[in-house]
């Protein structure tokens, strides 16, 4: 095995003294992180940071919610302009662990964009402009959005709000590079879990990987909507929601600025626009289905009105949780194992407020909201 990369004291990714040596003698590991999506990658990156020793474990060619999302953060939602649960905190949070994330892998992730929305009637303007109003609201709530290329390359529509303080996080980027770097630091296992490989045995987990025997203090899965297959948590009441999107390419003006008509049009840093997403809780096949893909494509042929080109289609299942909450918390009954979940619809917000949570309750400190613990759900087995 390659060593794990050693602090040298400044900024960078590290193992401390003792922990990288326990790491290189293949005794107890400090973490193994089931899970290498958007929750997994922040709550490691965390863990590491603070001196832990940590492994990762992902299994190949598995599509997550993390790879397909478009990241945004949207502080105003639904129909009736609502904020987003905590946004005033999350929002912070978010912009200086993504910033963090930037220094250490030397790539961009958060980009600063305006969103613009479409009012499609008289009624929806009233309910934006009484919104407006609203305590909290003015700062997030703009009446007279600048529009970019949006009229240039779309149809004209009713009317236009804008919301302030929205942004993008490149997610897919993000958990890519870092299983990159987990990689080539010997510290990501491509395989998927096997429970029955794992076993307690006093104060560790033991796990074996191709007949070999490593052992953790703790376990945290961080297994998106799979949870539902986990032993341990898999009768939590999870939903699941499946989207697709279209990766779409045009030669007309890229726009600076996040558009939301019935469909999102999102720019992305390669040129191409992520448009998208659709929005199921049925499904029969994790994959892009061809009836989601004319819905799309019904819906782009009604909004451009420049000539595009549809070079991808993807699909993914959202993590959701029926009370639209996420989940952190140790097992009740089975010491060292964790579980992060629940990330739903808006991960890219949620995820870096959460993750410190469970970091500090990870370090003893449970003083965090109950509203996102475990032990909200008391009636398990
Ligand atoms: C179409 C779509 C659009 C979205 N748009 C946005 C958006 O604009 N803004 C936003 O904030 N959020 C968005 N989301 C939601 C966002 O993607 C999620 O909230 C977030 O990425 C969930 O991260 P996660 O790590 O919990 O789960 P996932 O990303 O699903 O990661 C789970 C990981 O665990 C691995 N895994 C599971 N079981 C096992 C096992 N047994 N063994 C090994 N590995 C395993 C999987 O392979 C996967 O890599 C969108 C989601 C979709 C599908």
């Amino acid at each position: 095995m390659s060593p794990p990369p050693v602090s040298t004291g400044g900024g960078s990714l590290f193992l401390a003294g003792r922990r990288a040596a326990a790491y290189l003698a293949g005794k107890t590991i400090d973490y193994l992180i089931v899970g290498q999506g958007l929750a997994g990658t922040l709550i490691g990156f965390r863990l590491e940071r603070a001196g832990h020793s940590v492994h990762y474990l992902d299994a190949p060619h598995q599509q997550s919610a993390s790879r397909v999302a478009a990241g945004i953060v949207n502080p105003i939602t639904g129909l009736r302009f609502v904020k987003s649960w905590r946004i005033d905190e999350l929002l912070p949070e978010a912009r200086s662990l993504y910033a963090d994330l930037e220094r250490e892998l030397d790539v961009q992730l958060w980009y600063d964009l305006p969103l613009v929305r479409t009012l499609f009637n008289r009624g929806e303007q009233n309910d934006w402009l009484a919104r407006s109003g609203d305590e909290g609201y003015a700062d997030y709530l703009d009446d007279h959005p600048a529009l970019g290329a949006i009229p240039e390359v779309t149809d004209p529509a009713f009317a236009y709000a804008g919301v302030r303080h929205s942004a993008r996080v490149d997610v897919r980027t993000l958990v890519t590079r870092y299983r990159e770097r987990l990689l080539r630091q010997d510290r990501l296992s491509e395989i998927a879990f096997d429970y029955d490989d794992l076993e307690t045995e006093g104060d560790s987990i033991n796990w074996t990987e191709n007949g070999r025997q490593r052992s953790f203090d703790r376990v945290i899965f961080c297994e998106g909507w799979r949870s539902r297959f986990n032993p341990w948590f898999g009768d939590l009441p999870y939903g699941g929601n499946k989207g697709e999107v279209l990766i779409v390419k045009t030669q007309a003006p890229l726009l600076d600025r996040l558009f939301k008509h019935r469909i999102f049009l999102v720019p992305q840093a390669d040129g191409t626009y992520w448009v998208g997403a659709t929005s199921h809780n049925q499904w029969a096949e994790e994959g892009p289905s061809p009836e989601s893909r004319q819905y799309l494509e019904d819906r782009l042929r009604e909004l451009m009105t420049v000539p595009y080109e549809i070079v991808d289609h993807r699909a993914a299942v959202r993590p959701t949780v029926r009370d639209r909450r996420p989940i952190i918390g140790p097992h009740p009954r089975q010491d060292g194992l964790w579980i992060f979940n629940g990330l739903g619809t808006k991960g890219a917000s949620l995820a870096p407020l959460v993750s410190r949570w469970l970091e500090a309750w990870l370090a003893g400190n449970d003083n965090i909201p109950g509203e996102v613990k475990l032990s909200r759900f008391p009636d398990r087995k």
